[in-house]
């Protein structure tokens, strides 16, 4: 039997893109030789280290090479990856290290601190420091733990594959959810699962093996590791890691790399064609733009159309390691606010409550079944029971998200199930409130939950942050809605915030809000 796991890519791949670069960064380009030999290094450095199959192995740190060399070389020994989020608090990264029971702990030099506090109470008995440029966060940062240069581990390693079978059944990595609708889950990826993801972005976009891929969003997040990096890298492409996101240097970059894949969020794509560089950049290398998480707002897909270019949309989730649908540029217009059509090893449906399928137009909740769908959480056997629906032929994923298919089968996303208010037996979906609201130019930020109401059950309710140096009123916000929306989704009323409570990911927490002000 061979070895079929993510730790087998690059030594895969590098036969085949002998040469060619397939990462660059800060530290400067590796080929896939180059990586592929780092992993094997690191993955023995691992084994040297105590790491056996099915150990899990955490990484807390910015883009950078080591990342991916991390994730590959837990890999090849058949241990697990765990990557945490770098803007969670300590207590927040406390649990992930404490729910995983992750031994061994790689972290950048820059968050040492976060590091040092978030280890504390937990498995962890060693931590690998990553030297990212940038020094320590604080110099006398202490770590309780007996801590090493990632690049000391690493080269101490022997240079040898190492003889362990790893097969897509096996558990490749655990990612938790962002925490926005209770607490984070642990999704249970495996090999299989990253594998067939990164399959379905191949087989649904255009990317070849002369791609340059820039990531801008951080890898902790699976969009920027499923959608984006893995694919890639798969296909024998070329990433660009970069530590963070500034306008104009991601323009530079582009002209610099010839980049061809960017992918982020509609901010993103807004801020760069807002820059005073975009005019005299060359971005024709430029050709897959990939956004996800909302709609593009028009006039922002009308400067990249004037250049030629067109975005493809995507609706997932880390449960679906993680695409579960995309919109094909060429549909960016007709099919405009559109999750897209099911990736194409992968289903997609919409039920009513007795998981029957709705008619087209009709509002259900969505529901996902292939090859790239966890199985369950980690240690959390309710949450997996609560989460499929297990039929003859299929394990549907209950997404808790709301939404229909229209005559062709494209996806349109409503909301959340639990962000679902029910007002006098009608559905509202807070999210169609919140865009009429986010309308104003005054708004900065808004979010619509239910109140308790007698006469009605509940009742929407607005709460608002307004921009700095603007002004806004309850009755403007009102009149504003008025005639736009149904009387009965117009909020009974509005509060005023100074700010939203967010998680590491930017989602407005609504189960924070709804304690607070309903
Ligand atoms: P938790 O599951 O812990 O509550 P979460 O669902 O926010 O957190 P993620 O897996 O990061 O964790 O996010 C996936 C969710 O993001 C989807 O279920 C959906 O609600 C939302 N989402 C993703 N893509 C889109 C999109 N294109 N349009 C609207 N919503 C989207
Ligand atoms: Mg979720």
């Amino acid at each position: 039997m061979k070895n079929h796991g993510l730790g087998d890519w690059i030594h895969r791949r590098r036969v085949r893109s002998r040469g060619e670069t397939a990462l660059i960064s800060a530290a400067g380009e590796l080929t896939y030789d180059q990586l592929a030999e780092r992993i094997d290094r690191l993955a023995n450095a691992f084994a040297d280290r105590g790491v056996r199959t099915g150990d899990r192995v955490a990484y807390l740190g910015e883009n950078s090479p080591a990342f991916l060399e991390t994730l590959f070389a837990a890999g090849s020994l058949g241990a697990v990856f765990v990557p945490l989020n770098t803007r969670l608090a300590p207590p927040e990264i406390q649990f992930a290290l404490q729910d995983s029971g992750a031994r061994l702990l790689v972290s950048s030099s820059t968050l040492q601190p976060l590091a040092a506090s978030g280890s504390r109470e937990t498995a962890v008995e060693r931590i690998m420091i990553v030297d990212d440029g940038h020094g320590t966060q604080h110099e006398d940062a202490e770590l309780p733990l007996p801590a090493e240069p990632f690049e000391q581990a690493l080269s101490s390693g022997a240079l040898h594959r190492p003889d362990v079978q790893v097969s897509h059944e096996d558990l490749a990595v655990i990612l938790y959810t962002s925490g926005t609708t209770g607490s984070p889950k642990g999704a249970m990826l495996t090999h299989g699962n990253l594998t067939w993801n990164a399959i379905n972005v191949l087989t649904d976009h255009d990317i070849t093996s002369r791609d340059v891929a820039l990531m801008i969003a951080p890898l902790f997040h699976v969009a920027a590791l499923g959608q984006g990096a893995l694919p890639v890298l798969l296909k024998g492409g070329c990433v660009v890691l970069e530590q963070r996101f500034e306008p104009g240097r991601v323009l530079a970059l582009i002209q610099e790399h010839s980049v061809s894949n960017i992918s982020g969020v509609p901010t993103t794509f807004q801020l760069l064609c807002e820059h005073p560089d975009w005019d005299h950049t060359d971005i024709s290398s430029l050709r897959n733009l990939t956004c996800g998480g909302s709609a593009v707002p028009t006039r922002v897909l009308e400067a990249y159309e004037s250049r030629g270019l067109a975005f493809t949309m995507g609706y997932g989730m880390t449960e679906t390691s993680p695409g579960a649908t995309s919109l094909p540029s060429a549909y960016s217009r007709s099919k405009q606010g559109s999750g897209g059509l099911p990736h194409f090893h992968t289903d997609v449906r919409v039920v009513d409550p007795a998981d029957q399928p709705c008619a087209p137009g009709e509002v259900g909740e969505i529901q996902v079944h292939g090859p790239n769908v966890i199985a369950e959480y980690w240690n959390r056997p309710e949450a997996t029971a609560s989460s499929f629906v297990h039929e003859e032929h299929a394990s549907w994923l209950k997404t808790g998200d709301m939404g229909y298919l229209d005559e062709d089968g494209f996806l349109y996303i409503s909301d959340r199930l639990k962000d679902m208010i029910i007002s006098g037996g009608e559905n509202i979906y807070p999210a169609q409130v919140e865009q009429q609201i986010a309308a104003l130019e005054s708004v900065a930020a808004v979010a619509v939950i239910g109140v308790e109401d007698e006469r009605w059950g509940e009742v929407p309710r607005a709460i608002v942050v307004v921009r700095e140096g603007h002004e806004l009123t309850e009755e403007q916000v009102l009149r504003h809605l008025d005639g736009r929306l149904a009387r009965y989704k117009i909020p009974k009323s509005v509060i005023f915030v100074e700010s939203m409570p967010r998680t590491a990911s930017g989602k407005i927490r609504k189960p924070d809000l709804r304690r607070q002000y309903a």
